[in-house]
């Protein structure tokens, strides 16, 4: 095992070569700052499974170092070390996690040699969340977005959510997919902002509410207790006339209006607040449930909340993941599911990716769970195998 340590002072360096030898490191790389650590880097042949990295370094700090390194596009594990305080750590940790550097833990002045010995551990254990290998960048532009939504190339996927409570199925998010014949089903990233600023949101929206809306009949007529929810963007709330026009598409589905939850995808209100207002207030007049999505990321969650009518609340992913050993993010998620409950919402946590998130988020008291640990986005074909399997083994799992 190779391993490279950067920091400023010899004895230390010293100090953690003897540790990392006493553990069974072979090689022990050193470099006294970011620098010499470029160097280092650039100076091997072969791979270094770890690197070990101080914040505070005079020359070139752990931070430049870690910029250059992923700029360069540095892929492998690292270990941050540092005497600063905690929540100093914890943000260079998420700086380098932004920058897609693959931190696998830090270590805390004066460390110890179990400290080292649980970070060498952490090398033979895979990385907790990879990104999905999937995920195609293909961004469209207008005119290709305009021929597939003429050809109809829109698909919907539907993720579940389940009750805290009891663990069934309660509903499904709609989620759209652009089926591409050499890539397959690209994910919203790929298109949406194109659609949201090309004049084609209006015709987009309509065609996922209609699609989602017709697969809910199929599921009431299958005797499945469910709901939809369907992503409404700001950018949709640019007439008066929109809730007569949802109603008319959901009317002709035959489904219960009551049965469908519009989610605003943004946080910020609408360039013009008294409209933003009469939409949604006639929305939910005409049986609209109204849910503020991403809750806690827009800088304006709080005062949408304030003046809107919603019916529900969905916490960011942000919040949920990794909640249970970040201080911040817990007390977040847990003010918020709070407020939540205190203003009568239906609350619902996403992102829940293991079943550490889970429990905390049940115990937290929210309502309803969506994300990676329940069930990924999937076509309706899947979704119908996936709840019949989920409905059938709920007591044992949840
Ligand atoms: P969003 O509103 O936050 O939707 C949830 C996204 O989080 C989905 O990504 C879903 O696959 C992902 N997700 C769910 N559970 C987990 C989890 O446990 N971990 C992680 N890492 N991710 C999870 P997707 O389908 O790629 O959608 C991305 C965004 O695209 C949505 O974010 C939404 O803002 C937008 N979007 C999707 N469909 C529509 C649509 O029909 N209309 C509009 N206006 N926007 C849409
Ligand atoms: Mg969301």
């Amino acid at each position: 095992m190779r391993v490279l340590v950067l920091d400023d002072d010899e004895f230390m360096l010293e100090f953690i070569t003897h540790l990392l030898r006493e553990l069974g490191v072979s090689e022990v790389l050193v470099a006294t700052d970011g620098r010499a650590g470029l160097f280092v880097l650039a100076a091997q042949v072969a791979e270094i499974d770890l690197l070990i990295c101080d914040i505070e370094m005079p020359g070139m700090d752990g931070i430049e170092f870690l910029r250059n390194i992923a700029d360069q596009g540095y892929c492998g594990k690292i270990a941050l070390f540092s005497g600063v305080d905690e929540d100093l750590l914890k943000a260079v940790e998420r700086m380098a996690l932004v920058r897609k550097l693959n931190i696998i833990g830090s270590l805390t002045k004066p460390v110890t040699i179990g400290a080292l010995a649980a970070v060498l551990q952490q090398l033979s254990s895979p990385r907790q969340s990879t990104p999905d290998p999937d995920k195609i960048q293909q961004v469209f532009d207008v005119e290709e977005i305009e021929k597939a939504l003429m050809a109809d190339q829109i698909d919907v996927y539907y993720q579940p959510k389940i009750s805290a409570l009891t663990g069934h199925v309660t509903g499904v998010e709609c989620l759209a997919r652009l089926r591409h014949a050499q890539y397959g089903h690209l994910t919203p990233d790929n298109f949406i902002p194109v659609i949201k600023c090309s004049g084609l949101i209006n015709d987009f929206t309509s065609r996922v509410l209609r699609k989602s809306a017709n697969q809910l009949n199929m599921w009431l007529r299958q005797a499945l207790d469910l709901r939809i929810s369907v992503k409404v963007s700001m950018e949709n709330l640019d007439r008066f006339n929109l809730p007569e026009i949802y109603e008319r598409t959901v009317r002709a589905c035959n489904v219960p209006i009551e049965r469908i939850t519009l989610e605003m995808t943004e946080g910020k209100l609408g360039k013009d607040f008294a409209q933003t207002l009469d939409i949604l207030t006639r929305l939910r007049l005409k049986g609209f449930g109204l849910a503020i999505d991403d809750f806690g990321t827009g800088y304006s969650s709080m005062e949408t909340l304030k003046h809107m009518p919603f019916t529900e609340m969905k916490i960011d992913r942000a919040f949920a993941h990794g909640a249970t050993n970040d201080v911040v993010t817990r007390a977040i998620l847990e003010s918020s599911i709070k407020l939540g409950r205190t203003l009568n919402l239906n609350v619902v946590v996403e992102g829940i990716e293991t079943e550490t998130d889970y429990h905390l988020a049940v115990e937290l008291g929210c309502d309803e769970i969506q994300g990676f640990f329940v069930a990924k986005p999937m076509p309706a074909d899947d979704f119908i195998k996936w709840y019949i399997a989920h409905e059938s083994t709920n007591d044992k799992r949840f």
